[in-house]
């Protein structure tokens, strides 16, 4: 087959790390399910040991995905969180850490509350340029955490630009693309030094599994990072490693039709008496829709919304939707609703939560691949 390099997008989902199994020709690849490998004499093995350290079918998943961010190296770890603490892990004590504003709730709290033992964070707004080389200067962080769209208010920061004042102050950038796969956008073309993933969202795309995923060109923060997750143990499991990969197979298509629907239901929502306002970097009443449309290949199956009314109006809304189910997480073929301010960012400090806009009446979706006439069906309702 051709090297996986020339291959498109669409063709390496189903192929990189897809050869049939040597013994049997099986065109699945087997779940090398266990923890440890026989060894010939001691310390003479296949190149597996135990399966923390290594092991084959998640060294699969690890080549396709490492392809699919054009990365020389991956990791697949046990929660995307996992991944976030392995990479926070590799800062040197008393380090700063730049990091967005408008983050994930569990890289808030986990930065916050865990982390600001050893290391001292500063939260900054990433689309503002001047207050990021502000930053860079005043904090000379040995990294920077980028999040982009954030989430739940999906602001697009310049990760070609950022990662040009990151160069110039000697800071490591890094990108959670969990929100557009890299389907829609691939941060180290841009020139970022480290992506991660919640693979629990898009990249599995089923809602069965929990998993992160860290890919890097950079050899020695490569090693640096597998020798920690090594030493402190998230690494995935065979089984769901096996689902992921059989999951990313119509990651392309997927991606395809999540961002077809979230473009019918934006276009819906807009034009609602009861909605206060959209938010989606495909409309281009989004403050960053050009830079949106140069950075990202599509916009993605993410929508954030304000109800009219207040908390009262937003939860009988999340109350009547049956088609989006009312649970925290996104990115799998079902839609999701969720409340920001209640759920998935509870854990942000109530000030902060307000500085950014994070209201009682604000109400993240993650549409799903139903059909767009039964999600529209299903909000008509429940706006009723
Ligand atoms: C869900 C999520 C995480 C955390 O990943 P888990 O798999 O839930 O541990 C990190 N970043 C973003 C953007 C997420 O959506």
């Amino acid at each position: 087959m051709a090297k996986s390099k020339d291959l498109d997008f669409d063709t390496k989902v189903i192929h990189v790390g897809g050869d049939p199994d040597p013994v049997t020709g099986s065109i699945m690849p087997p779940i090398h399910q266990t923890s440890t490998y026989v060894q010939k004499a001691p310390g003479v093995h296949y190149g597996y040991e135990y399966t923390r350290s290594h092991n084959p079918t998640r060294d699969r998943l690890e080549e396709c995905l490492a392809s699919l961010e054009n990365a020389k190296f991956c990791l697949v770890t046990s929660s995307g969180m996992a991944a976030v603490s392995l990479i926070l892990h590799t800062a040197p004590k008393g380090a700063n850490i730049v990091c967005g504003d408008d983050v994930y709730g569990g890289t808030n709290r986990l930065m916050r509350t865990v982390f600001d033992k050893q290391i001292d964070f500063t939260f900054v707004d990433t689309t503002d340029l001047k207050k990021v080389e502000q930053s860079l200067k005043d904090k000379k962080p040995y990294l920077l955490w980028l999040e982009t769209p954030t989430n739940p208010l999906l602001k697009v920061s310049d990760i070609q630009k950022i990662s040009k004042l990151c160069k110039k102050y000697k800071a490591l950038l890094v990108v959670d693309n969990t929100f557009m796969s890299p389907y829609f956008q691939r941060p180290l073309d841009l020139g970022a030094d480290l992506v991660v993933h919640s693979v629990t969202k898009y990249l599995n795309g089923h809602s069965d599994v929990v998993g992160g995923a860290m890919m890097t060109n950079n050899k020695n923060l490569h090693e640096k990072l597998w020798y920690l997750q090594n030493s402190m143990g998230p690494s995935q499991s065979p089984f769901d490693s096996w689902l992921v990969l059989r999951g990313l197979k119509t990651l392309a298509i997927r991606m395809q039709r999540h961002e077809e629907n979230a473009i019918k239901v934006v276009k819906y929502l807009e034009g609602h008496k009861k909605v206060e306002k959209v938010i989606y970097p495909g409309l281009k009443s989004h403050p960053q829709h050009s830079l949106a449309k140069k950075q990202m290949s599509g916009f993605g199956g993410m929508i954030t919304f304000y109800i009219k009314g207040g908390l009262k109006d937003a939860r009988s809304f999340l109350k009547k939707v049956k088609v989006f189910k009312l649970a925290e997480s996104l990115g799998g073929v079902e839609s999701l609703s969720n409340h920001p301010g209640i759920m998935t960012h509870a854990s942000v400090p109530l000030e902060m939560r307000k500085k950014l806009g994070i209201s009682d009446t604000l109400i993240r979706l993650s549409v799903g691949i139903e059909s767009p006439k039964d999600l529209i069906a299903d909000l008509e309702q429940a706006l009723k």
